[in-house]
């Protein structure tokens, strides 16, 4: 998420509300003096004495519970005082199990009582989430839920992400998915196009990725639960109950089970087809300013602000969260667990992570590590603005060394390879455009130290900023900006679908074969486009969804998608884990030629069969004869084709390399 996505939103909310401003600098300081409460009881807890709720509001005067029969437009059955407790909390209790009621709370501060809120821990919700509900939890588990795992890895690198929305991969009538733009419909085996390709999750198996990336899945607050025929779409990066999942997605956002044993039946079908789990997840921003959870249960503390008391945003969106303080800390670090212990969530995506401190984020990895060592986290390591917080506590790209287990999203590769993100018709390494050469190297090394990269040339970073190249994940397309295809038609006026589909495959190619974890943005195996919107968060699905007859149309360009994701998966030279690894085993070809780069990755890097790898990547518009060393070469890319197994052998020599197209050979003495 890059984009002033909700700005608009949040000024006409803002303009309609009397300026309550509850942070000046003096509150900003004090924040840090706040009493912190974490425990898993934190809201509300349900166990043999009964309904047990408890809200963290330090500063408030008085706070109530308001329980109710129904999801919404009802008056409330009951309402309950509660009585201030340890550590900033107030809490009350009832001997019932209150199963199948709902409650919000209602917080008086500095003498005015504020509009309901069902919290900032809600795990289960009702139709737009307004109200909070109490369900056993242990009646959302699928069949089997107890034996679900999900795919064990080793290092990140040996991760295939994939990044998706839930609507894109359905909505298209070409699906043939009954469940469109629900969580089910990743838990439909055997769904086919028109022309008989396999789609949905069948698909995903076939493409042979590990991980898909889902975009936000939390319950967000743009599109309407109560009017699903509306067909609204969103990206979701609007979080309003951070610990619930989104209802739009479920088939009845007004039963709060739903939504949680919906998608914990995706989770299970994907692990059950080997296939991870990935959350992006939004804690830097909320929707909302004084009207969210956050600012209805504690007002001011859980944002920053500017010196003038106004919300500070970092996220260009309107506000910007606080993790450097404890209770925030201790927020996304207990949800994060949450997710992945529930939801047996495999890894997660941090939008504008950079909004984060790194101590925070360090804490999030080892948690999760704890709980599984196979999940993982990588974020944007960047902001969208400016920031209180000091550059050097930032979680930002270029202070990744001080984060070992955390990735960071290679702005350095995507714009290398395809050109400038914010400059349509720039293109790049693989569309011909001299002058990147260095910076895709850059990439190829995961951004970590090597003896042949001069840093000073790169076009975004000017060091080795990681440690390692698990540190990194390499794309040259996702959700934001114009995808990869989009990309193409603006930056290659004049050519032809199977000049761009060449020029992706060279694009992709460099991305896979990368140093670091590759990550791709669904549909572009099968060279689907979004009609140009670079910006499509709240787009139709005539402009998001998959047109899965693409599939047959691009049978080719799937084809050599799924081998190149074959090549890496079974290769670990492709998938080193340490900096000196990578210093040791790649050697780059000198080459004076424009828009060339070849180099070797040697010594059967990383336990690899293969005990030469030579790669030559042709971004100009000309042949080039690549001067291959003499010995027994398979060759297993060459012109635009690809597969693991060998298309031909060569004894070495010269080799031309056509225009725009990738040779990769490989041999084993
Ligand atoms: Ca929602």
């Amino acid at each position: 998420m890059r984009f002033k996505l909700c700005t608009a939103l949040v000024l006409a909310a803002s303009s309609l509300l009397a300026p309550v401003t509850y942070a000046d600098t003096n509150m900003e300081q004090s924040y840090a003096e706040w009493p912190s409460y974490a425990a898993s009881d934190l809201e509300l807890k349900v166990d043999g004495s009964g309904t047990h709720f408890t809200l963290w509001s330090p500063k408030a005067d008085a706070v109530e519970v308001r329980l109710y029969d129904t999801d919404r437009n009802t008056p409330a059955v009951e309402t309950l005082k509660m009585h201030k407790s340890d550590n900033g909390t107030w809490r009350v209790s009832v001997p019932e199990k209150l199963y199948g009621k709902f409650y919000t709370f209602a917080v008086t501060v500095d003498g005015h009582q504020l509009d309901e809120t069902p919290g900032v821990w809600a795990k289960a919700v009702g139709t737009n989430g307004h109200r909070a509900a109490i369900i056993d939890f242990a009646n959302t588990n699928p069949e089997g839920w107890e034996n679900d795992r999900g795919p064990v890895i080793e290092n990140i690198t040996d991760a295939v992400l994939y990044e998706m929305h839930h609507r894109d991969m359905s909505m298209h009538p070409s699906s043939g998915i009954v469940h469109k733009g629900k969580f089910l419909a990743m838990t439909e085996p055997m769904t086919t196009s028109p022309e008989g390709a396999s789609t949905g999750i069948d698909h995903l198996k076939e493409l042979g990725v590990t991980h898909v990336h889902i975009l936000p899945s939390y319950d967000y607050n743009s599109v309407d639960e109560s009017n699903l025929p509306a067909n609204q779409y969103n990206w979701g990066y609007d979080p309003y109950n951070y610990n619930a999942p989104e209802g739009s997605y479920s088939t009845d956002p007004g039963n709060p089970e739903a939504r949680v044993r919906e998608m914990k039946q995706m989770v299970k079908a994907l692990h059950d087809a080997g296939i991870g789990v990935v959350m992006d997840v939004v804690y830097n921003h909320t929707a909302n300013n004084d009207d969210s959870n956050f600012s209805l249960t504690a007002p001011g503390y859980y944002y920053r602000h500017r010196a003038d008391g106004s919300y500070s945003d970092a996220s260009g969106c309107g506000n910007e969260t606080a993790s450097e303080r404890q209770q925030m800390r201790d927020f996304i670090i207990n949800s994060v667990k949450y997710w992945a212990q529930e939801y047996h969530i495999d890894g997660f995506r941090f939008d504008l992570m950079a909004i984060h401190d790194i101590e925070t984020m360090n804490e999030v990895a080892a948690a999760l590590k704890e709980i599984n060592p196979s999940i993982f986290v990588y974020g944007e390591g960047w902001t969208a603005g400016d920031s209180p917080l000091p550059a050097e506590q930032r979680a930002l790209k270029e202070n990744v060394a001080k984060m070992k287990d955390i990735a960071v999203f290679s702005d350095d590769i995507r714009d290398a390879i395809k050109g400038h993100y914010s400059n349509a018709a720039d293109p790049g390494f693989a569309t011909g455009k001299p002058g990147n050469e260095e910076t895709v190297k850059i990439g190829i090394v995961g951004a970590t130290a090597h003896p042949q990269v001069d840093y000073s040339k790169g076009n975004n970073s000017k060091f080795p900023y990681a440690s390692a190249p698990t540190q990194i994940v390499n794309y040259v397309s996702c959700h934001d900006d114009l995808m990869l295809t989009d990309k193409l038609a603006k930056s290659m006026p004049g050519s032809t679908e199977a000049e761009r589909q060449r020029a992706a495959r060279l694009a992709q190619t460099i991305v896979f074969t990368s140093q670091g974890t590759p990550f791709m943005w669904s549909g572009e195996e099968i060279f689907r486009d979004k009609k140009g919107v670079h910006n499509s968060y709240k787009s139709p699905d005539s402009i998001n969804a998959i047109d899965w007859s693409l599939k047959t149309k691009n049978a080719d360009q799937f084809e050599y998608y799924k081998n190149l994701i074959r090549l890496r998966r079974e290769h670990p030279a492709f998938r080193m884990t340490t900096a000196e690894d990578v210093a040791r085993n790649i050697v780059f070809d000198k080459v004076s030629t424009p828009n060339i780069i070849s180099y070797s990755i040697k010594n059967n890097a990383g336990g690899d069969a293969w005990k030469e790898i030579k790669l030559v990547f042709n971004g100009s518009k000309e042949a080039y004869t690549a001067k291959i060393p003499k010995g027994e070469w398979t060759v297993v890319a060459y012109d635009g084709s690809i597969n693991p197994d060998g298309l031909f052998t060569t004894k070495g020599g010269t080799m031309d390399v056509p225009a725009t197209s990738a040779l990769i050979l490989a041999r084993v003495k």
